[in-house]
């Protein structure tokens, strides 16, 4: 069985070296029987062994030696509200908070977008960190998608289980990046609709082997 408390403080160790993190900020969380496996508040990761863990309960209620992120509310609002999230991440990643900072929503300029279950990645309407409203705009901005940006804040994604979502909050990072790059030339055209309809189509069964 996996150790999850492990896995999470694993993840957590990888957004540090890829640099989607740096400091306290940012979280991930990995779902469990009955609840979730979340980062600690305000402690660097590389302070922290596994025992660091909090849990969060199904109905809301933390347990553990350490109290669980301050944004654990948005992480069991999306676990109920998506049955398909194993696990999330949230990051102030460089590029993905720059245009977060602008309030953009990423438009297909770029097909991988279509990567994140539509044919843009919106960004949800600022709140105060920690908050109810902030959680209830992140689920407005994740509608039929994995991911999307935070207003004047960050990004969280959301995947199948820790590895998934860590890959999803590196490609966001890469696009944002790449994005912010385009913009320095000016507004680039955008892929019509149709085929980011196709584009998200064949994202179904992409890197499917068997
Ligand atoms: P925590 O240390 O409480 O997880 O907070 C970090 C953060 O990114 C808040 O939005
Ligand atoms: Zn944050």
């Amino acid at each position: 069985m996996t150790d999850i408390p492990a896995a999470v403080l694993a993840t957590a160790y990888a957004m540090n070296a890829a640099g989607i993190n740096r400091g306290t900020a940012g979280n991930v969380s990995a779902r469990c029987a009955d609840g979730f496996i979340i980062t600690p508040t305000g402690m660097a990761y590389d302070e922290c062994v596994a025992g660091d863990m909090a849990k969060v309960g199904s109905d809301g209620t933390a347990s553990g030696r350490r109290k669980p992120s301050s944004e654990w509310r948005f992480h069991h609002d999306i676990y109920i509200a998506r049955p398909e999230a194993g696990a999330i991440i949230h990051a102030h990643s460089p590029f993905a908070t720059t245009l977060a900072c602008h309030a953009i929503e990423i438009p297909p300029f770029h097909y991988m977008i279509a990567r994140f279950g539509g044919a843009t990645v919106r960004c949800a309407a600022y709140a105060t960190f920690g908050t109810q409203e902030l959680s209830n705009a992140i689920l407005i901005a994740l509608q039929d998608r994995c991911a999307c940006l935070m207003a004047h804040h960050g990004m969280v994604v959301c995947g199948a289980d820790l590895k998934g979502a860590l890959a999803l909050a590196l490609e966001l990072e890469t696009l944002c990046e790449q994005y912010w790059r385009v913009l320095q030339l000016g507004q680039p055209q955008l892929l019509p609709t149709a085929e980011m309809v196709r584009v998200i189509d064949k994202f179904r069964d992409y890197g499917k082997q068997e």
